[in-house]
């Protein structure tokens, strides 16, 4: 799968990306990276990217040249690839559309905004608008890392433990996954339930079925 990201910042992506399991996905070919700084496609000798809001207010909006510049780019390079849009007026990203897309495995293009936002125009090249959540950030780099990442530990072969992904929480409805303990038994005097010691997997799988979605608040 190859992801593209339009970003005035793509030096933020490395971190997080060339990281851990991400970084695994890329090394196993699974996926690939490629970060499009949106500056290159700036207009005039400045590259400006940004201009104020007809009909007034505050704050900057990116300008559809360069946004419309990057796209086209990103679809040369991947034609099927779909077009996300970092927004909180987006679906709001769940468990189930992250699962659909990294089994669907069509490369992405992901657009992230920056400032009070982006020219509507935009909307016409994107796919899919996403939120990850009902507050605002200040631009569309967090989210898109969040929805890669949540969509590329679900892509087979990932994860290595593929039932890891399928106990999960959220993997079926809203549910939670059921506390868990490691090694030592008693630590602090805060001792594991006894019926995670019993060796009854009977036992353990009610007392896991009983614990599950039993967290939140
Ligand atoms: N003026 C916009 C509004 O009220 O919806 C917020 C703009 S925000 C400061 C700048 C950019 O950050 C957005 O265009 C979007 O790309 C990204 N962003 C902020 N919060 C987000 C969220 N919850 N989900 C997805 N993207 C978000």
């Amino acid at each position: 799968m190859k992801i593209q990201i339009i970003s005035l910042f793509p030096e933020m992506f490395a971190p997080v990306l060339e990281t851990s399991m991400l970084w695994k996905a890329k090394d196993k070919g699974v996926v690939e990276y490629e970060y499009i700084n949106l500056r290159t496609y700036g207009l005039g000798p400045r590259k400006t990217v940004d201009d104020t809001p007809y009909g007034g207010g505050d704050g900057m909006l990116l300008k559809p040249e360069p946004l419309f510049a990057a796209v086209e780019h990103a679809k040369i390079q991947d034609p099927e690839a779909f077009v996300y849009l970092m927004t909180p007026r987006g679906e709001r990203l769940m468990q189930k559309r992250a699962r659909e897309l990294a089994q669907e495995g069509k490369g992405m293009i992901i657009i992230c905004g920056r400032y009070e936002g982006y020219d509507e125009r935009i909307t016409t090249l994107v796919d899919r608008q996403v939120s990850i959540g009902d507050y605002v950030l200040t631009g569309g780099e967090l989210p898109a890392m969040v929805l890669i990442d949540a969509v590329v530990r679900l892509i087979p072969g990932v994860l290595g433990g593929e039932k890891s992904a399928e106990i999960e929480s959220f993997s079926h409805g809203d549910n939670l996954e059921f506390p868990q303990y490691t090694r030592p038994e008693d630590f602090r005097g805060m001792k594991v339930p006894e019926v995670l010691l019993s060796g009854n997997h009977a036992e353990i799988e009610k007392w896991r079925q009983a614990q599950s979605g039993s967290q939140k608040e």
